[in-house]
């Protein structure tokens, strides 16, 4: 399995990155290569194309609906539509019950022609997973203003060919339940962290770098990727607080970066 960072900024598209954007590729044992996108923030959309051929995906899985880690799924809809030969009315786009509808608001002012793209919509339920090839995502309830999922992401080692992995990725969340499931025992765990301790003290939104190290120590994740920092952040801030709750590897997600697992 390969994560590569399509956006990485938080809440909006920064100067370095577009928002919260991650492709997951692998292959099967015919050696079909297949790929997922999860979350398509503001100003993702561009940057995939240049990373996969969107007919080539085969699924796309929202967190959330809030615009950076929705908002270019308008994109894939006219790219769906209007691309000659585009032919992509059974990508599966799985996400909270409302994404079609959010779709449509996002869309042209309601352009009554859209009704939300022609996808094959599915909502996620907590604990059911989805099997897409040889990926299986199950998704968790997370802690955050609206309908929020988390993920464990489970496929085929690049690295221990034979071996499955699994990869947890939180969307937005403070700390809950459902995100000690996401982190437990992972591979890797890609972890929000968009409030800094002491700057940002309101609660059920997001993680901390010290709350996310607890979560990446609790669940003993074998290595965190950081992401959804705002440009208003000091990244080596929000690195050395996980570094001071967490001893494992920790890297900061970076636009167009790719780790094997
Ligand atoms: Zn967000
Ligand atoms: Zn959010």
């Amino acid at each position: 399995m390969r994560l590569v960072i399509i956006g990485c900024t938080g809440s909006l598209a920064g100067p370095e990155s577009p928002a919260s954007s991650y492709l997951l590729q692998t292959r099967d044992s015919d050696g079909r290569l297949w790929s997922i996108a999860l979350d398509l923030g503001s100003g993702a959309f561009g940057p995939l194309q240049a990373m996969v051929p969107p007919e080539a995906l085969d699924f796309v899985g929202l967190s959330h609906l809030h615009p950076d880690h929705c908002a270019d799924l308008t994109g894939l809809a006219v790219y769906a539509k209007y691309r000659p030969g585009a032919a992509m009315s059974s990508l599966p786009v799985y996400g909270p019950a409302d994404t079609p509808r959010q779709l449509a608001a996002l869309q042209y002012a309601h352009d009554p022609t859209s009704e939300g793209g022609d996808f094959h919509y599915g909502w996620w339920s907590e604990g059911q997973p989805v099997g897409i090839g040889p990926f299986e995502i199950t998704p968790y309830q997370m802690l955050h203003p609206v309908e929020t999922w988390g993920f464990r992401v489970a496929g085929p080692s690049d690295l221990r060919p034979g071996r499955q992995v699994v990869l947890g990725y939180t969307g937005d969340t403070d700390t809950t339940p459902g995100l000690a499931k996401v982190a437990r025992d992972v591979d890797l765990l890609l972890i929000e962290a968009a409030f800094e301790e002491g700057r940002d003290v309101v609660r059920g939104i997001h993680l901390t770098g010290q709350r996310a190290g607890e979560a990446a120590a609790e669940g003993q994740a074998r290595r965190v990727v950081v992401t959804h920092l705002p440009p208003w952040n000091d990244p080596e801030i929000t690195l050395n607080a996980v570094r001071q709750a967490y001893d494992g590897p920790v890297y900061l997600a970076r636009r167009g970066a790719s780790y094997q697992l």
